[in-house]
């Protein structure tokens, strides 16, 4: 039976990258040798890092002011980072509070210094994005997540920022168009719409670095990767050989303004169905809606077991909605084709029949 796969992250990644990767761990480039064997520094294993960060540069217009890097510890080791190499001793950051991976970001830098929560939508239920908040001069950085996760909402958009814009991008990267050089530092884990788990990307402004004052651990320091070409310990090689995969897959599909305009139809489909008919209810707030992932529950709790039963024989997979906030969640990313959509919404129709 075929999988429609709704999983949150790590996601569904197209079937070329699965085919590829295990190829090549058998056999990389017909070289006899398995790509976990090679050393990060042979011809064809730097080649891929060079790829997936020409890809990056390419398939998001990366101007010359910012370079891309490759770290691992995923989003999460980001937020420490983001702190030691942007905020100075003594030093205060502005944070927008729109939801669990945010407060985790705001709970790292405080490790570093003072930082001013300056929205939340925490009393909202993070339903929704701030919208009065004014981000202060006097601050080292301007730190919001453009997509909630767990909430399923987005930033449409993005303040003008009088200092640099630091922004979690860990689960909309790619799958819409935006303006590098309106921020300081995107950064991104990889599995949530880039590639498999592993690694984590960073796009920095090159000129905003070695300004804190700080002893920065060299793994820590974006400096380091960036004079290193993201080659400064071993790497994993696989991992970034999927999401350089990934990226070529995208730029085939036609780029990111090809992709967007797919994802756009998707989620159209999904909320125009979530909204009709009478049995979900969404959760976020209309106009913040993620277009990655529609966050909704039933209006009537007691039909669960019967939906359950009715996706899971469809082939829908991975619908539930994050532990701690229960009720569904659709994630939408580049590699869901729209047709798992439509059985989605198929069997949304199912059980209104059944009901009615
Ligand atoms: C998943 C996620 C993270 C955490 O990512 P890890 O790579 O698991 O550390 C951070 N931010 C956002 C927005 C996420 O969706």
């Amino acid at each position: 039976m075929k999988i429609h796969n709704f999983s949150a992250g790590p996601c569904i990644l197209p079937q070329v990258v699965f085919d590829k990767m295990a190829e090549a761990c058998i056999d990389f480039n017909h070289s006899g040798t398995s790509i976990m064997e090679i050393s990060h520094r042979r011809k064809d294993a730097v080649e891929v890092m060079d790829n997936a960060r020409a890809l990056v540069k390419e398939l998001m217009n990366v101007p010359d002011t910012h370079d891309v890097l490759f770290m691992q510890g995923g989003a999460s080791l980001q937020f420490p980072v983001i702190a030691y190499n942007l905020l100075k001793e003594g030093g205060k950051a502005a944070y927008l509070q729109t939801g669990k991976w945010a407060e985790n970001a705001i709970k790292e830098a405080k490790r570093f210094g003072d930082i001013d929560v300056i929205g939340s939508s925490a009393d909202n239920h993070y339903n929704q994005i701030p919208k009065d908040y004014t981000i202060p001069t006097d601050v080292d950085y301007f730190h919001c997540t453009s997509n909630n996760t767990i909430f399923g909402t987005q930033m449409k958009s993005f303040p003008q920022s009088p200092v640099p814009m630091v922004c979690d991008m860990s689960s909309d990267i790619l799958s819409r168009e935006i303006d590098v050089a309106q921020f300081g530092v995107i950064y991104a884990g990889a599995q949530k719409n880039m590639g498999p788990a592993g690694s984590a990307v960073a796009i920095v402004q090159k000129d905003l670095l070695g300004k804190t004052g700080r002893n920065i651990p060299d793994y820590l320091n974006y400096a380091t990767h960036l004079k290193k070409e993201s080659s400064f310990n071993t790497w994993p090689v696989l991992a970034i050989y999927g999401v350089m995969l990934n990226l070529q897959w995208l730029k085939e599909q036609g780029g990111v303004p090809a992709i967007a305009k797919l994802n756009t139809a998707k989620a159209e489909m999904m909320y125009a169905e979530i909204d009709r008919n009478g049995l979900f209810q969404g959760t976020a707030h209309v106009d913040d809606r993620s277009q990655m992932n529609a966050t909704f529950k039933l209006t009537q709790e007691a039909l669960k077991t019967e939906f359950d039963a009715l996706l899971k024989q469809a082939g829908v997979d991975s619908l539930n909605g994050h532990r701690d906030v229960g009720g569904y969640r659709a994630s939408m990313y580049n590699a869901l084709p729209l047709e798992s959509v439509q059985v989605l919404v198929e069997v949304m129709q199912h059980l209104e029949q059944k009901m009615g």
